[in-house]
């Protein structure tokens, strides 16, 4: 069984990756429709439209970056180098402290970085700017942004000592985790509780796309939950109460034109202001 998934994921071809992604957006588009968590006043068309614009330039951004990932995880395996290396693990072993450590240097501390630099932030916003979440603006990131983040991923790569099956395994579950915890799709609360002490569910990570802070700058997690209750970054509130997108970014005329998206990091920085947490509870 183990063996089976790691002989898949070590030769995964661009096209399963491809069937993954678009596969996931299809999955949780349908479940959207049949249980929806708001009724989004929106058309759902022209959002995904701008999205799906975004998640291309995603694709393209990693298509071309691809060989740097596949000669770094290469290249820790043949000098034993990073920390499941070091420990000598066990198979079963490496898998699960390897997509733990990766899921928090990868995403979580990635994350964390683009909301404390600014620089970076003038590139994450454009994810913020969605003023209605669903599982379409889970890869609505600005190209520039995919570089960040993949840069993330390959020191991630080299600290962990990840060898490339344990890599294209972490990437595809964190497509499909981010696809699920942006899709707008309500789940029954005893569900929620469950898997919210694990995995980043729908409930947990809306609360990061608050218009304002401090919401906003909480609940960073991708893939497991642990990092921001670690890390004091967890919280939960009503959902019905969040109000989509990025204070500083919320005309229309702005945030669903594609062109101004893409200049947003190269224009004047627009301060944010800090809000009590009471806002919104
Ligand atoms: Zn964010």
């Amino acid at each position: 069984m183990l063996d089976s998934i790691i002989d898949y994921f070590a030769n995964i071809s661009s096209l399963h990756r491809t069937i993954i992604l678009v596969g996931g957006i299809a999955f949780f588009s349908l479940i959207e429709s049949a249980v929806p968590l708001m009724s989004l006043n929106y058309k759902r068309w022209k959002h995904a439209g701008i999205n799906i614009f975004f998640t291309l330039t995603t694709i393209i951004v990693n298509f071309f970056l691809a060989f740097i990932l596949v000669k770094s995880s290469d290249w820790v395996v043949a000098h034993n180098f990073g920390i499941v290396q070091w420990l000598n693990l066990s198979t079963i072993s490496v898998l699960i402290v390897g997509l733990l450590l990766l899921d928090f240097l990868g995403a979580w501390l990635a994350h964390w970085v683009q909301h404390h630099v600014t620089w970076m932030w003038k590139f994450h916003l454009i994810h913020h700017s969605d003023q209605n979440i669903d599982t379409t603006s889970a890869n609505r990131h600005h190209p520039g942004e995919s570089v960040i983040r993949f840069v993330f991923t390959i020191m991630a790569t080299i600290v962990v000592g990840a060898p490339m099956w344990l890599v294209f395994l972490y990437q595809s579950m964190s497509v499909v985790l981010s696809q699920f915890n942006h899709a707008n799709i309500i789940l029954p609360s005893w569900i929620d509780k469950i898997l919210v002490s694990v995995i980043c569910t729908p409930n947990m990570h809306h609360v990061h796309h608050h218009y304002r802070m401090p919401y906003s700058d909480m609940n960073y997690g991708n893939i497991f939950s642990f990092w921001d209750r670690i890390f004091s970054t967890y919280t939960k509130v009503d959902n019905k109460k969040l109000n989509y997108g990025v204070d500083t970014h919320m005309n229309n005329t702005e945030v669903d034109n594609i062109g101004y998206m893409l200049k947003i990091p190269f224009l004047p920085y627009r301060n944010r202001i800090e809000y009590d947490e009471e806002e919104i509870l």
